[in-house]
């Protein structure tokens, strides 16, 4: 009977992991489209939280997304900040999956106030994850194809701090967002969460820093593979803070696909040098592709 039952388990998993096997075609991802998006968010100018720049990229974003055939929530809130009190928003844009459980996909999208004088585009940090994000958004819609698990994309306020990270500083967006998952009491729906920031750099080498799920890293190793684009990825020695870090305190599985070292020793990071100059469409392919790879195998063994 023992060995009946564990056969009986051993066929669930070979059903669900043969439901990721299954040869599904995993749609194009159209890097040029992405490419004029990233423009697009770029011509808003500076835009760090509570700006004005900031409000009508977030509409941009949200507009964007529905002439994709998506529906958007928009999830405003406000924050004390050492720049007062600002006014924040989260776009939330889901794609409803096979199964109620879900996957979050996220990028801020605030670019880092700078001191007046210098000239920050944000076109890596900023602007790349969420061309990135807004493009999965369009290939998943028009694909057809639904998604195994639920897909929640959100474009986080705030990842920027104003004066040094801290509990009262930075990771105002996705912060409030995880709150929030707590509030509805849906940790348990949320298998994983995928974070993507500055993923545009010409001279690509994605740093998943060290804490990120090792399931979650072996299967993106393996999604990159699929389209030969393995060797772009690779460990940072140590942790990182970033919006996928509130994610992981409530024990959820995050991985954060984040280039850190942008430019000379990451030099060119919260510099002038982060403008579309040092950014390339083909990074922006590596990524998407990458990302779709990975979202379209995506398939745990059910837990709850
Ligand atoms: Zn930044």
């Amino acid at each position: 009977m023992r060995n009946f039952i564990f056969c009986l388990i051993c066929l669930e998993m070979l059903f669900f992991a043969g439901c990721g096997s299954k040869e599904i075609k995993v749609p194009d991802f159209d890097e040029q489209n992405a490419m004029r998006l990233l423009i697009k968010l770029v011509s808003f100018g500076p835009r760090s939280a509570g700006t004005a720049a900031n409000l009508r990229q977030a509409e941009f974003i949200a507009k964007t997304a529905r002439s994709y055939g998506a529906v958007t929530t928009s999830h405003k809130f406000k924050r004390m900040t050492t720049e007062g009190l600002l006014q924040f928003v989260n776009i939330e844009v889901v794609i409803p999956g096979k199964r109620k459980n879900f996957v979050i996909v996220g990028s801020h999208f605030d670019t880092k106030k700078m001191p007046e004088g210098i000239e920050f585009e944000g076109a890596n940090d900023g602007a790349s994850s969420t061309a990135v994000l807004l493009e999965l958004i369009k290939t998943i819609k028009a694909s057809g194809i639904q998604p195994e698990y639920t897909l929640k994309f959100v474009f986080f306020d705030g990842e920027e701090c104003f004066n040094e990270y801290g509990a009262n500083d930075g990771l105002f967006g996705s912060k409030h967002y995880a709150g929030q998952l707590k509030e509805k009491k849906l940790i348990s729906q949320c298998r994983a969460v995928i974070i993507l920031d500055m993923v545009g750099d010409k001279d690509l080498n994605i740093t998943l820093p060290i804490d990120s799920d090792k399931q979650l890293c072996k299967m993106l190793f393996e999604a990159a593979g699929k389209s030969g684009n393995r060797k772009y990825f690779d460990y940072l020695p140590t942790a990182l803070l970033d919006d996928h870090i509130p994610f992981k305190e409530m024990g959820i599985p995050v991985i954060d696909i984040i280039d850190f070292e942008f430019g000379p020793g990451n030099s060119f990071w919260h510099s002038s040098e982060d403008n579309i100059k040092n950014i390339s469409a083909k990074s922006l392919k590596i990524i998407g592709q990458s990302t779709l790879n990975l979202l379209f195998s995506l398939n745990f063994v059910k837990k709850t």
